[in-house]
């Protein structure tokens, strides 16, 4: 069922605290933690607790916890004390989206390109 953690779900793993991570931020809705494989000084996964395949699916089924990422995108940045940076929502295989748990990347504190790659 939507939004019900799933049992081979690597961030589900990571919000039930099976997996250890980095974290730098918790909401009641939100995890927020360092990329283990960072591009950018500061890389932060931000996922909603509940388990989503991706963005798409999470602002269909739950608009307010859609909204909750992007703030805690912001909380992010002020916390890292980031004047600029880049929300992305990888979705979709062809798009390198690799865990089919939503969750935003924040990047900062390097210049960063546009077009991106
Ligand atoms: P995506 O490719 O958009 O699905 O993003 C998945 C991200 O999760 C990648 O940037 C990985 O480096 C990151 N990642 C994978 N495993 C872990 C982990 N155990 N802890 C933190 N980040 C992870
Ligand atoms: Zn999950």
């Amino acid at each position: 069922m939507a939004g019900e953690p799933q049992d081979d779900c690597l961030f589900c793993k990571i919000v039930a605290g099976h997996v250890p991570a980095t974290i730098v931020r918790e909401t009641e809705t939100t995890v927020a933690f360092r990329d283990i494989n960072p591009q950018a000084p500061t890389h932060v996964l931000i996922i909603p607790r509940a388990h989503h395949k991706d963005a798409a699916a999470l602002a269909v089924a739950d608009p307010a916890l859609a909204a909750d990422l992007l703030r805690e995108a912001q909380a992010v940045a002020d916390e890292e004390k980031l004047d600029s940076y880049r929300v992305v929502f990888n979705t979709g295989a062809g798009a390198g989206q690799t865990v089919f748990h939503t969750h935003a990347h924040v990047l900062g504190g390097r210049g960063l390109e546009w077009p991106p790659g």
